[in-house]
């Protein structure tokens, strides 16, 4: 199926396998909130999380 990315705003192929998601339904609180992101956007999205996430080392 097709989805558009929110990010980047250009149409992008899923497949089906997503479509059963009962554990994400138990973890999320809110009502099956489909967020639609390409896998490039995904991927710098993940890439800036884990870059923010990364402790400051103090040089010296
Ligand atoms: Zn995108």
């Amino acid at each position: 199926m097709e989805k558009r990315c929110i990010l980047c705003g250009r149409m992008f192929v899923v497949e089906d396998m997503c479509e059963t998601t009962e554990d994400d339904d138990l973890l999320t609180p809110e009502p099956r909130k489909t967020v639609s992101i390409c896998d490039l956007c995904r991927k710098k999205l993940k890439h800036e999380a884990d870059k923010s996430q990364k402790p400051t080392k103090p040089v010296g």
